[in-house]
């Protein structure tokens, strides 16, 4: 496999044509300049259920399609997309290759499906464990892994290292739930090492990694170090890293550094961040679960005009208060443009605010946006102080 130059960036992009912020990723990361006509590569989406991107648990298809055209005009015509739904999704994984449009993008460009459930399997040895793998990562040149940012009820995050656990058998993905999945999911990224990592974050689930609650974020992230990737989107979702055992047994392994204050991310289009609200009929429209977890946070919160990546990183810190916590909020918290207003005028005025749009606010945390994690720990200092 391709071991990728340059692994010290994470790249944003903020938007609503997920084709044009994918290639604009691929470009400003200077991918091609590591691409050989001839090499094999499979891309890695994550479709753990047979449902549609909107409900926050699978990729966009869209994405892929710009990776394709991407790779194909840089003469790549070796390309299969690989993927292995969860163990109770059934024994195939292509009713959601094509619920989620895979199947159709595959015959429009000439790709080859792989359904990992049918993979031939092979076993290597890490520190103290036999992992057994599907074959065909092993053999494949260049792996670009395109996982969901999202929450994940036993491992907290699932993004770029757990979406490697869908290039294991299904009695595998048995195994790794009994003998704990944090060391596993780490150890199976030492073997299988994508060279590219972008990750899908226009909805992802709130606390689920099988969807149902989209929280709308509308970016895309690009990275060629996986763990610098999720400790930082870790802290987008209200996560510190070092909560998350498998991202600490990732550092241990040398999969990669954290990402600190020192690492370089550079935006594309943050003057383009899409609005809370702009997306969010179609995101109902398109979803037959409504996402009733988020509507019960929305009351606590006053959004005029808000970017969706700052509201969601509101909503992630509200899900994170424990239950007799949140109830103790007792004024809406505001968030959005529409407040920036009233920070023209000199004195502070009082309310909680969250953002640079609403530094005028007397308890205001700062950012744009700022992470889910700062949003949560400015919350749990205000309920503490309230308490004391
Ligand atoms: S602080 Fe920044 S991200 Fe948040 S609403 Fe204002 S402009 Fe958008």
């Amino acid at each position: 496999m391709i071991e990728m130059k340059k692994r010290d960036k994470i790249y944003i992009n903020n938007g609503s044509n997920l084709i044009k912020m994918t290639l604009e990723l691929l470009e400003m990361a200077n991918v091609k300049e590591e691409l050989n006509p001839g090499i094999k590569i499979i891309i890695k989406p994550n479709l753990v259920v047979s449902e549609k991107a909107e409900n926050g648990a699978t990729t966009h298809v869209e994405i892929v399609e710009a990776i394709v055209i991407y790779l194909k005009e840089n003469k790549i015509e070796d390309i299969t997309i690989a993927e292995g739904s969860w163990v109770g999704d059934g024994t195939s994984t292509i009713p959601a290759f094509k619920i989620g449009g895979y199947l159709s993008l595959a015959e429009k460009y000439g790709l080859k499906i792989l359904d990992t459930k049918k993979d031939n399997v092979e076993t290597v040895k890490f520190d103290n464990l036999n992992l057994n793998v599907c074959k065909s990562f092993l053999d494949a040149d260049f792996i670009i892994n395109v996982p969901v940012l999202k929450g994940h009820c036993q491992t907290k995050i699932t993004a770029c290292l757990k979406n490697i656990k869908g290039c294991i058998p299904d009695d595998e993905k048995r195994r790794y739930h009994r003998i704990g999945l944090s060391k596993p999911i780490a150890g199976i990224n030492t073997v299988i090492k994508p060279s590219l990592h972008i990750v899908d974050g226009i909805c992802g689930d709130l606390n689920y990694e099988c969807g149902g609650n989209p929280v709308e974020q509308n970016r895309i992230f690009l990275s060629k170090d996986p763990l610098l990737l999720d400790s930082y989107l870790s802290k987008l979702i209200g996560y510190n890293p070092e909560e998350i055992d498998y991202l600490n047994y990732g550092l241990k392994y040398e999969l990669g550094k954290f990402h600190d204050k020192n690492s370089e991310i550079i935006e594309l289009n943050s003057d383009n961040r899409i609005k809370t609200y702009e997306n969010r009929n179609n995101t109902k429209k398109n979803n037959k679960h409504k996402p009733l977890a988020i509507e019960k946070l929305e009351r606590f919160i006053d959004d005029n005009s808000s970017c969706s990546a700052c509201y969601s990183s509101l909503i992630f810190a509200l899900d994170k208060l424990e239950a007799s916590k949140i109830e103790n909020i007792n004024e809406k918290i505001k968030i959005g443009q529409g407040f920036k207003k009233e920070a023209i005028v000199r004195t502070k005025v009082g309310g909680i605010g969250i953002g640079n749009c609403c530094i005028k606010f007397k308890k205001n945390i700062t950012g744009c946006p700022p992470t889910g994690l700062d949003v949560l720990n400015f919350l749990k200092q205000i309920l503490n102080n309230e308490k004391s």
